[in-house]
């Protein structure tokens, strides 16, 4: 029954074999406290924002009290972390249940940071508050510019310290998502599991996610397409607002196409494929210009977990397997270039449009151009003047765009249209979030954050305060890195 505070639980994973899973309780805390709700997201789950203010629907944001219906559980997952295979699991966070909502959908609610787990090894189980606000307005801000993502539907403080290189306050999100099944989910079961629990893991992810090719002759070849399908897309989304995961690891990547995992993520500011931005990076091995072959290396993981499925015969199966693998690339390539068609205003096909894109990534890689602001000012009817515009290899490639923009049927100013909805007017920049996040922190002021993350939730509005929301960093993300393990 739905509760009345909205929640209406089922708890279908809890129905799946016991090894991937474990029952288990979020620790309370002493003196929690909300630091922000997402009203708007609780009213699409069905959710009383007035119960979910109150006493009672605090306690169940941040563990001290289990809503109705939920039975709350630590998920069993693997996990090629920077290319090393490791045995890992909730050991941060507690699934409560499946939201079932209004519109008929079936949402994962996570809290993130409710206490140690079976899966915690040397870690304590918390988060703390800034890192978990940073997930709150970067995925929120992704949600905004119409990629997949998981969602953030609240933030706890718990009144309690977290001891990392320096004593930081603790917090609790409550994440929302399609679901929690990862690529390591599947590596899990193929390692330490059975054939029979494998099966079962893809015929529920295949229902859940996938229900459609259920009844298809080789419906694990299906799921395996279906997810090569989704990754492949939602890289392209990434790459096209310069979006930097940083921890591509294989335990960060969902069956389900949504982003996950909001540690040192970054929007990139100058144009730059090298871009790192994760401090335990070293090798750059998820560096912006690498997301797209990541992703594909991490795809064959899934694939090569999914090979008893595949087929009898094993030689067979992995035919299968590496045809599909194989599909990717040309996937993620159509989706970038249709992306990028958009971005410069492109409505038609010309073969050319590559290398009319390459030479702008070119010109603003070599004048290190924003990468966000560069393709802004490309909308914009009068942009300032920048010290790439005003080169004559610029000028040249602007000439040629121009033609190129004449030799379709639609109007300039649908062009431009076109170019308004597809370049963001503003992103989460860094120093944005770290403003934010500082007053957060250390005034305990929300209010900069909050106003950021209303000005996020419309990234394509292009009457935002330039001064305020558009400007650039002293320092590049590229030279400015952040930590992660918090
Ligand atoms: P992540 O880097 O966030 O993808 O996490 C990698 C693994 O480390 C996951 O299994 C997490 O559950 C686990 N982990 C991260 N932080 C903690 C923590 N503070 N306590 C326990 N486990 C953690
Ligand atoms: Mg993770
Ligand atoms: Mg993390």
């Amino acid at each position: 029954g739905i509760s009345e505070t909205g929640w209406n639980f089922d708890n279908s994973y809890a129905r799946l074999p016991q090894s991937l899973f474990t029952l288990c309780n979020p620790t309370s805390v002493r003196s929690p406290k909300l630091i922000i709700l997402n009203e708007s997201l609780a009213a699409a789950l069905g959710l009383q924002v007035q119960s979910l203010r109150s006493p009672d629907g605090e306690a169940s944001l941040v563990g001290n009290q289990i809503p109705d219906g939920a039975l709350p559980l630590a998920q069993a997952y693997a996990g090629h972390q920077f290319g090393h295979f490791n045995r890992l699991g909730d050991g941060r966070a507690i699934l409560l249940g499946e939201q079932l909502t209004p519109q008929g959908s079936r949402v994962d609610i996570q809290l993130k940071g409710p206490g140690r787990t079976p899966y915690s090894r040397g870690g304590d189980g918390r988060a703390a508050v800034g890192p978990m606000l940073r997930e709150f307005i970067i995925s929120e801000a992704m949600h905004g510019l119409g990629i997949p993502t998981t969602r953030s539907l609240a933030v706890m403080a718990t009144g309690q310290t977290v001891i990392r290189e320096k004593d930081l306050p603790g917090a609790v999100l409550t994440r929302v998502a399609a679901s929690h099944i990862r690529v390591g989910t599947f590596q899990y079961i193929a390692n330490w599991g059975t054939v029979d629990e494998l099966r079962a893991l893809a015929d529920y992810t295949v229902q859940r996610h996938d229900p459609n090719v259920y009844e298809e002759g080789n419906r694990y070849l299906s799921l395996l397409q279906e997810v090569i399908k989704r990754q492949a897309e939602l890289i392209a989304k990434w790459q096209l607002v310069g979006f930097i995961h940083g921890v591509m690891n294989t335990d960060n990547m969902t069956i389900s196409g949504e982003t996950i995992d909001y540690g040192p993520c970054a929007f990139m500011d100058e144009y730059n494929p090298a871009t790192v931005f994760s401090s335990i990076d070293s090798q750059g091995r998820y560096a912006y210009g690498n997301q797209p072959r990541i992703a594909a290396w991490n795809l064959a993981r899934l694939a090569e977990s999914l090979l008893p499925l595949l087929h009898d015969d094993e030689d067979e199966a992995v035919k299968l397997a590496e045809n599909a693998i194989a599909g990717f690339g040309t996937r993620y390539q159509a989706h970038w270039l249709a992306g990028m068609r958009a971005k410069l205003g492109i409505h038609n096909e010309e073969p050319q449009d590559e290398s009319l894109i390459d030479k702008l990534l070119e010109l603003m890689e070599k004048h290190r151009a924003d990468y966000t602001n560069t393709f802004r000012a490309l909308s914009l009817d009068n942009p300032e003047e920048t010290v790439m515009f005003g080169t004559s290899e610029f000028k040249e490639w602007h000439e040629q765009w121009q033609a190129r923009l004449g030799r379709q049927q639609e109007p300039i100013t649908s062009s431009r249209e076109l170019m308004r909805v597809s370049n963001p007017a503003v992103i989460p920049r860094n120093h944005l979030v770290e403003e934010a996040l500082e007053a957060a922190v250390e005034e305990e002021d929300y209010s900069v954050m909050k106003q950021l993350i209303e000005v996020l939730a419309s990234p394509f509005d292009y009457s935002v305060n330039q001064d305020k929301y558009c400007s650039l960093p002293q320092t590049s993300i590229g030279r400015y890195r952040t930590y992660c393990g918090t």
